[in-house]
């Protein structure tokens, strides 16, 4: 640190990604697809496409916008597009929170650091002993929502109704959902967004269409919702997407089939290896996403340690609740093999 930064972001814990390994492991540590993005995807960046970059992107992502509206049956206008929905988020937090936030104690951490980051105060709400949500927490509050579903780190899934209920009893203030995983196996709320004014939806390109290296994520919400974000966008980074990758989402969301096609794929193989990682003594949380939360006699962290040990990476997080759990994301069949043989040897 230097002595030139400013007081205030002392104290400020950063994010932690998960490892980004140099050299080939399996990698099952943050939740990417193993599957490749649409091939009318890759097949649209060609050398033009390349040689464009010498211009600036579409500030308005008019085509994708369009794109996205007509794949979730809403209007243009509906829709905001951002540099990962990590950015619509954090515009979330800076714009929509005047009483402060309230999310989950177990969610995705980056929640408590864009709250420290914007200076909105918070409060983390205990999840029930089940790992679940339980709606009646968040119904009548005066703070702005904060709510993954499938719920981050846990997997579990809260049907759309209590959703609505939440929504429904916080008229004056903005609810935001976070479905990164919700095409695994959710019913999304993008339907109520015609229904509730201060329900904001915010999804990605970064796990159901294999995009997590292109930057892409959208929020969806009521007209005058995207307009507070566009003004947040506006008066921050007006080309926040760039060309290459406007151009790769746009194909991707309209490429319904292949889309279907590798969520079903993933679904299937947590169930797999759901039912295996049991049959091996593990407790795992029923999960809807692309990840399983699992524990077994060994500490979370000493078993990422060993299967580090053996090429293979996990995620572990050192927060309380979930310290003895291990989370591991859906990769290929063939990876998932992989990562049983190993944990069968480690257990025997
Ligand atoms: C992965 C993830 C994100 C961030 O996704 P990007 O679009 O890659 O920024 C947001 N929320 C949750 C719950 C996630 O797991």
């Amino acid at each position: 640190m230097s002595k030139f930064l400013s007081e205030k972001y002392l104290s400020l814990e950063p994010y932690v990604p998960g490892e980004q390994p140099k050299v080939r492991l399996v990698k099952l540590n943050t939740n990417e697809n193993p599957y490749f993005p649409s091939k009318y995807a890759v097949e649209a960046i060609g050398e033009k496409e390349l040689k464009d970059t010498r211009l600036y992107s579409d500030p308005d992502c008019a085509v994708l916008r369009q794109a996205i509206a007509d794949a979730y049956g809403v209007k243009e206008e509906n829709v905001f597009v951002s540099n990962g929905s990590d950015e619509s988020l954090a515009f979330s937090f800076a714009a929509f929170c005047p009483k402060g936030a309230i999310f989950p104690d177990v969610t995705y951490g980056f929640y408590k650091v864009f709250a420290s980051f914007f200076s909105v105060p918070f409060e983390e709400i205990p999840l029930k002993g089940d790992f679940a949500v339980d709606e009646s927490d968040y119904m009548g509050r005066g703070e702005t929502v904060f709510l993954a579903n499938p719920n981050a780190q846990t997997g579990i899934y809260m049907p759309v109704e209590k959703i609505e209920k939440i929504v429904s009893s916080n008229r004056d203030r903005v609810v935001v959902v976070d479905e990164a995983y919700v095409d695994f196996g959710g019913e999304s709320c993008v339907p109520l967004t015609k229904r509730y004014d201060n329900l904001l939806v915010v999804q990605t390109f970064s796990k159901s269409r294999s995009l997590a290296g292109a930057r892409v994520g959208f929020a969806i919400g009521d007209r005058g919702l995207i307009e507070d974000l566009d003004r947040m966008k506006f008066s921050f980074n007006p080309y926040n997407v760039n060309r290459i990758s406007q151009i790769l989402a746009a194909e991707a969301v309209k490429d319904e089939e292949y889309f279907k096609e590798c969520c079903d794929k993933v679904a299937a193989t947590r169930e797999r290896t759901k039912k295996a990682l049991e049959d091996l003594g593990f407790e795992v949380l029923p999960s809807r996403s692309n990840f399983l939360l699992a524990r077994c006699e060994i500490s979370g962290g000493e078993l990422q340690k060993r299967l580090r040990e053996r090429g293979i990476l996990v995620r572990h997080f050192d927060d309380e609740r979930i310290r003895d759990w291990v989370r591991i994301s859906m990769g290929s069949d063939e990876d998932m093999d992989k990562l049983l043989i190993a944990l069968k040897e480690i257990l025997t």
